[in-house]
């Protein structure tokens, strides 16, 4: 997959070099190229922002660099498919584990942070016009920028490419990963030593029966859920939950 992710700090991705990230970049399963928006503009202070049309605290950021900026990506050495081209912005659709699954079927991501109060709109409308724009929130908050967001994002997205997990089951049983645990959030996970400060890892885990243990994880999967997420069950289809769902 090619990632283009274009910034006023590009040093701040810097950690999409560091762990599986990195290692998917070393091995070629992710080409990340990140591009300084400054270099698309042509005064003496590389100016990116002004101030909003209408009057209001704040600057925003002037279309012309990512006109030039997005226009550069789509001219260049690029995949033969158009881009999904992703804009973070508090104001947009919610960042899901649905959405990532749908990105990392793209062969081609360009992101768009932001500074500031956001990007003049006439850039979203302008490709918007001819591309796959999505404007997506990572959540309920605001961030200084779209920075953080776009490491939240590709992290997300990149660990469900075929080969960036080392074991590609991994994601399978995932908090809101599709399958038998849709909608859930995975239940407590456990590791060696069996007893730790008195504490005994629950007695099914060491049972060896594959079925104890599958129904105990969708147990805990749902009581996790109900207690931490109850609108995620709301939000289900009755037909999404056995008999045994139900009781517990
Ligand atoms: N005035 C904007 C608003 O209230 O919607 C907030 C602008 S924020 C200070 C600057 C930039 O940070 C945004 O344009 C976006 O790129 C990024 N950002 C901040 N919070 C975000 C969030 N929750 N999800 C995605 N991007 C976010």
């Amino acid at each position: 997959m090619r990632i283009d992710v274009v910034t006023i700090f590009p040093e701040y991705l810097e950690p999409l070099n560091v762990s599986l990230l990195g290692k998917a970049r070393a091995r070629g399963l992710l080409d990340v190229r990140l591009h300084d928006l400054r270099s698309w503009t042509h005064d003496r202070h590389h100016t990116v922002d002004d101030t909003p049309y209408g009057g209001g605290p704040g600057m925003v950021m002037k279309p012309e660099p990512w006109g030039e900026a997005l226009d550069a990506l789509l001219a260049g050495d690029r995949p033969e498919a158009d881009p999904v081209v992703v804009v973070p912005t508090p104001s947009g659709r919610p960042f899901t584990q649905e959405l990532a699954v749908e990105l990392a079927g793209a062969p081609w991501l360009v992101f768009t942070p932001a500074r500031y109060e956001g990007i003049d709109r006439r850039v979203i409308e302008e490709y918007g016009a001819r591309l796959d724009v999505r404007e997506v929130s990572i959540g309920d908050y605001v961030l200084a920028g779209g920075e953080a967001p776009v490491l939240v994002m590709v992290e997300a997205v990149a660990r469900l490419l075929p080969g960036v997990l080392g074991n590609a089951e991994s994601h399978r049983d995932d908090s809101f990963a599709p399958g038998a645990m849709a909608a859930l959030l995975e239940g407590p996970v456990y590791t060696k030593p069996p007893e730790w400060r008195g504490r005994a890892v629950p007695e099914v885990l060491v049972s060896g029966h594959h079925g104890r243990i599958a129904r105990w994880r969708r147990d805990e999967a749902l009581r996790r859920t109900t207690l931490n997420r109850p609108e995620l069950i709301e939000g289900c289809e009755p037909e999404a939950f056995d008999k045994h769902d139900r009781e517990t």
